[in-house]
């Protein structure tokens, strides 16, 4: 299943009202990836050649699929986005692979959770732009190749680590990006609140990029919340002020932690004595998957050293029990 298939013109998001960079000029930080980008880039088009395939890993919202649109458009190619469960049988790939045009590009979101029967089928498109069908069972069996236009893969994972060697070895570009800084941050404001025409001064703008975990589309989500709180109440300018009550409304408190994050903080110091305590456990206690808060919730909290993951399970550090407020009794560590 395609999700969506788009020729980039230089506008096309602009026109949408997208916060979304359209050019590495506009994309903020992962200075090395880009970096690495761009050499790739211009020396495949010095080639004539497609890009080499590039596989980008990290939490949730950092930039992976903005890079990909980067890429597409700075190459000139076509870009088909899909994500690894919309891909259920090598017939839906097989598809999608046929319609590439040479120097296009295939986006797959969340490749670490393609089966691993249609994986079987990107090693050959990946290596030898070719796809090995097969017809019929048995005594019948037969197999045919079919070639495919040279193409370029960017895979995106939140979890690298749960793909297999075999396909993360095929990748020719493989970069991990990693949390923004509060500086980069206010950059990304700045130019959003531009482009949704709300003023915001540089406090405000700092203020809200402390609260945004790291995380542009964060930042994006909030600025729009607290726009919508200024409009109402304060005339519309952005403030440190309006920044901090419209986040309060939100459950935002001034590290950016959501009320899930305290919650499973508090899970592991009240339920389990800070810990350590496995995964499961905490997330049969919260009711919450596994995976949001392998995925969503810990990579913040293990950045900014609010918890630990120990070869027992996951610890709560002192600065937790400062930040909830809660007294450390026991000897942490
Ligand atoms: P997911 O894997 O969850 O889809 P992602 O890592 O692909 O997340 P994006 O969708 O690329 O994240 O980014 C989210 C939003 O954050 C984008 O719409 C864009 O507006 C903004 N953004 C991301 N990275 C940057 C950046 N480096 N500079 C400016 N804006 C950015």
């Amino acid at each position: 299943e395609i999700i969506s298939s788009i020729k980039l013109p230089m506008d096309i998001e602009s026109e949408t009202g997208s916060l979304r960079p359209e050019k590495f000029d506009d994309y903020v930080g992962q200075c090395e990836t880009v970096e690495t980008l761009k050499i790739a880039i211009e020396a495949a088009k010095m080639r004539n050649e497609p890009l080499d395939h590039v596989l980008l890993h990290g939490p949730p919202g950092l930039g992976k699929t903005t890079i990909s649109h980067i890429i597409a458009n700075e190459m000139g190619g076509h870009l088909t986005i899909t994500s690894g469960p919309a891909l259920e049988k090598g017939g839906d790939l097989l598809g999608m692979l046929t319609n590439l045009a040479t120097g296009d590009f295939l986006f797959i979101d969340e490749i670490h959770r393609i089966p691993k029967a249609v994986e079987e089928f990107l090693y050959p498109a990946m290596e030898d732009y070719a796809v090995d069908f097969v017809f019929d069972k048995g005594l019948h069996a037969r197999s045919h190749r079919y070639r495919l236009n040279h193409f370029t893969l960017v895979g995106a994972t939140t979890r690298v680590g749960l793909l297999s060697s075999p396909l993360r070895d095929r990748f020719g570009i493989f970069r991990n990006l990693d949390f923004y800084t509060v500086e980069q941050l206010v950059s990304i404001i700045k130019r959003s609140s531009i482009l949704l025409d709300v003023p915001i001064n540089q406090d405000g703008a700092e203020e809200l990029a402390k609260r945004s975990r790291g995380t542009p589309r964060i930042a994006n989500r909030l600025l729009k919340r607290v726009r919508d709180y200024s409009q109402v109440r304060s005339k519309g300018k952005i403030t440190t002020e309006t920044v901090r009550a419209s986040l309060a409304l939100e459950g935002i408190d001034n590290m950016g932690l959501t009320p899930l994050d305290r919650n499973y903080l508090k899970t592991i110091i009240e339920f389990y004595h800070g810990g350590p305590v496995g995964i499961e456990a905490v997330s049969a206690t919260l009711q919450e998957e596994t995976d949001t808060l392998v995925d969503v919730v810990e990579p913040y909290l293990l950045k900014c050293g609010l918890v630990l993951r120990t070869s027992s399970g996951r610890k709560a550090s002192v600065m937790a029990y400062e930040h909830l407020g809660i007294p450390c009794q026991r000897e942490l560590f």
